[in-house]
């Protein structure tokens, strides 16, 4: 009797980023396609190898991909968008990358995140669903891992249902009605998936629908029974682990009674429901519990004496042979080994488990349920010794904070006098005319402005000539917005590669990693900083900037802040306290960074909250208590200001009708939003809600490179002025500029100006 270990998915990036570099390399033209099949094969072949040698017994295949996951389920199962052309057999590299990344004649498919994670899929199109089998992916790799490596491995596979979910038919994400049309139509393929992997002899393939975890009436189970039924039907030697992830199922006893030999649960995400199910519940005793006990979306050693303990407590609802240990989700979404992170305070590293370190601890924890704690002895003492050290630490026992959280609960965050009664101190203080124009904040980080960056970094520029280098910049800009005419003006943050990782630099608690990389979008990755202790603030982070910026000009200088949820967001967040608690922490220090701003004199203040958004919970039951923390921290952060400080906020997305609620109580006195995308369905939002204080929708859309006319900008900014009172209004681009060529920023940010003086001539 014996439990094992099985894996879900592992991460792509390579340790040096060798698939991003392979993959850029390739749409430059360096390689051709034969080299970078090669390329990409050794690099498939390595990672199960190190899979292997972890000890993982249940290795997936499969899970590698040349950009994502359900680009590749598109291409295998020809839901190709006709403007890419029709095609009867499997894509070459380069169609296939034409639909990620768009080609001459046909623009790229649209990206979305996949769940609450920051991980952004390509969503499919089933406008005209005519499905096909193009290329059975999956047997191709579960047959290269068995010859060449004699791996038998677990095929993974995006479910169908989820996949119809994922995906959109004429703009809009598949209603269940839709769901029930296509899958009959799509079924037919993934059995002959099914069939061909059973005839190549697979024991296992996982099966991931994680929309399961979605599902709130069990009636909508139905199609996921309908589509398991059929292909357990269709391929009866082939057993399907049914992978659920991301949080907890609601409708647990309609899901562990499909017909599959394996369930997936995530037991780290779900709020502690999956593990009340199986309480309450039990668990058949036919089936494989699939445990989802190791963190799969974050950094942390586990504590393995009580991961051994819920071990343990899984047994009493299966017997050894129906358990298997997991990661909670795909390690797609860490960072690959500690090993390469050899500056970072051992205190932290001892800590610190990616990929490879949580591969490891599923090995010890198998052994441990398989052969008693004591075969595993000293790794579980160094872990209690490791754990203990960082708790214990200076990092996470600054006695400041813990004096300025316990009073939190005493204190009021509140603006001294309510909106109508500042806005007046405003106008008078700011004397702006109607329509005020200005910017979200980053102007284009340029050639010149990376270049002299990384020469910093590297240490072959000094800071002296580095500072003059970004005053210069902020100086130039700071010229060209009087030009412009532009009424408020930024500084253009050319100090910032980011907006998160440029706080996380000046407090204390972060930990910038050296090779952290985990996988954004196609080859795109991203290193977010690690919060593994107490945040305190030690020193003024942009005053520097701003106060310079604002010496140069009488029009006023707006300071730049990120607010606290979109540091969390966007960062590995210790999991020893709370995210709220670390929210507030945050909280705390950007006030006082807040104050010292208004003490050196700018009296428009701008804390940006993009990601408030895109990190809602997955079920709504969580959302309240989300936003709650939302508006407290964005509230500790700003309520310290005089009445006549501007504060503004900035948002990147549109779709806003549903947390209109919380944008009203941040109580910023201007708010901008990222809406040129999806003007009207924005301007019918505010038909319905009305809002009182002043506001900029985005006028243009600065995600493409084309510069908008003063017609079009113009119509803009008339159709938001029939629902928003034109003293409420301003005018500014829908987000930074950080990405665009300055020549297409100056001639756009020219037309929006003379499109405002357009429109306050015609009032
Ligand atoms: N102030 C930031 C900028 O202008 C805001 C970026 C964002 O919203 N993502 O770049
Ligand atoms: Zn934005």
């Amino acid at each position: 009797m014996t439990v094992i270990n099985s894996n879900l998915g592992y991460p792509r990036l390579g340790e040096h980023r060798e698939w991003k570099h392979l993959l850029e390399h390739f749409w430059k033209g360096d390689f051709d396609d034969a080299t970078f099949h090669d390329r990409a094969k050794a690099l498939r072949l390595a990672n199960l190898e190190k899979q292997r040698a972890l000890g993982v017994d249940l290795i997936p295949v499969a899970d590698n991909s040349d950009y994502d996951h359900v680009l590749d389920t598109i291409t295998a199962f020809g839901v190709i968008p006709a403007r890419y052309g029709h095609f009867d057999h499997r894509l070459s590299l380069t169609d296939y990358y034409a639909l990620a990344r768009g080609s001459k004649t046909a623009v790229a498919a649209e990206m979305t995140k996949w769940f609450n994670i920051n991980y952004h899929y390509i969503v499919p199109e089933f406008d005209n669903a005519d499905f096909q089998l193009l290329d059975n992916r999956w047997l191709r790799y579960y047959q290269e891992a068995k010859q060449e490596l004699g791996i038998d491995g677990k095929p993974v596979l995006l479910g169908p249902v989820s996949f119809l979910k994922l995906g959109k038919r004429h703009g809009h994400y598949l209603n269940d009605a839709a769901v029930a049309e296509l899958l009959p139509k799509l079924l037919p393929y993934y059995v002959q998936v099914f069939q061909e992997l059973a005839a190549a002899g697979a024991s296992w393939i996982q099966l991931d629908e994680p929309t399961l975890v979605q599902v709130t009436d069990p009636a909508d189970i139905a199609p996921y029974r309908a589509a398991l039924t059929n292909l357990r039907a269709a391929a009866p030697t082939l057993n399907i682990e049914l992978q659920t992830y991301f949080d907890s199922l609601d409708c647990y006893d309609q899901v562990v009674d499909l017909p599959v030999q394996a369930i997936g649960l995530d037991l780290v995400h779900d709020h502690g429901e999956n593990l009340d199910h199986l309480t309450t519940s039990g668990f058949p005793s036919d089936k494989i519990l699939a445990a989802g006990i190791i963190d799969g979306h974050n950094v942390w050693a586990s504590d393995l004496h009580q991961k051994a303990a819920l071990v343990q407590r899984l047994l009493t609802f299966v017997d050894h042979d129906h358990l298997w240990l997991q990661p909670a989700n795909s390690l797609l979404h860490v960072p690959i080994t500690t090993r390469n992170e050899p500056k970072a305070d051992p205190v932290l590293l001892g800590g610190l488990a990616f990929a490879d370190e949580k591969l490891t601890e599923l090995r010890l924890l198998t052994a441990a349920a398989n052969h008693g704690i004591a075969s595993v002895q000293a790794d579980f003492d160094r872990n209690a010794a490791n754990l203990a050290a960082l708790n214990a630490s200076s990092h996470r026992n600054n006695q400041a904070v813990r004096d300025a959280e316990a009073q939190l609960p005493r204190q009021h965050f509140e603006r001294h006098a309510p909106f109508a009664s500042r806005i007046q101190q405003q106008h008078a203080r700011l004397n702006l005319p109607l329509l005020p124009t200005t910017t979200i904040g980053s102007f284009p980080q340029s050639r010149a402005v990376r270049a002299k960056r990384a020469a910093w970094r590297k240490g072959n520029l000094s800071d002296a000539d580095y500072q003059a280098f970004l005053h210069a910049e902020t100086k130039r800009w700071i010229n060209l917005q009087t030009e412009l005419g532009l009424d408020v003006l930024v500084h253009g943050e050319f100090e910032r590669t980011d907006m998160v990782e440029y706080f996380g630099q000046k407090l204390t608690g972060f930990y910038a990693t050296q090779n952290g990389w985990v996988q954004s979008y196609g080859s795109r990755a991203v290193r977010p900083p690690v919060i593994f202790g107490d945040v305190a603030y030690t020193k003024p982070i942009t005053v520097a900037e701003s106060v310079y910026a604002q010496s140069l000009t009488t029009k006023p200088v707006k300071g730049m802040l990120t607010a606290p949820l979109t540091i969390i967001n966007w960062s590995f967040v210790r999991d020893d306290i709370s995210k709220a608690q670390v929210q507030n922490q945050i909280a705390l220090a950007l006030r006082q960074e807040v104050l010292n701003l208004e003490k050196a004199g700018i009296k428009i203040i701008q804390v940006d909250e993009p990601a408030l958004r895109e990190g809602l919970p997955l079920k709504r039951r969580h959302w309240q208590a989300y936003l709650d923390e939302a508006v407290y921290s964005f509230k500790i952060t700003t309520s310290g200001v005089r009445d006549d400080t501007q504060i503004h906020t900035h948002m990147c997305y549109s779709n806003f009708s549903d947390i209109i609620a919380t944008i009203k109580a941040l109580d910023a006195d201007v708010i901008s939003i990222e809406t040129s995308r999806s003007h009207g369905e924005i301007i019918s939002a505010f038909e319905e809600h009305a809002y009182d204080k002043e506001i900029g929708l985005g006028v243009y859309d600065i995600h493409s490179p084309r510069v908008p006319s003063v017609a079009e900008i113009t119509a803009n900014i008339q159709r938001a002025l029939r629902v928003i009172d034109v003293h409420q209004f301003w005018i500014n681009p829908d987000c930074g500029l950080k990405t665009r060529q300055e020549p297409e920023t100056l001639a756009a940010l020219t037309n929006m100006v003379a499109a405002r003086n357009a429109v306050l001539d015609q009032l």
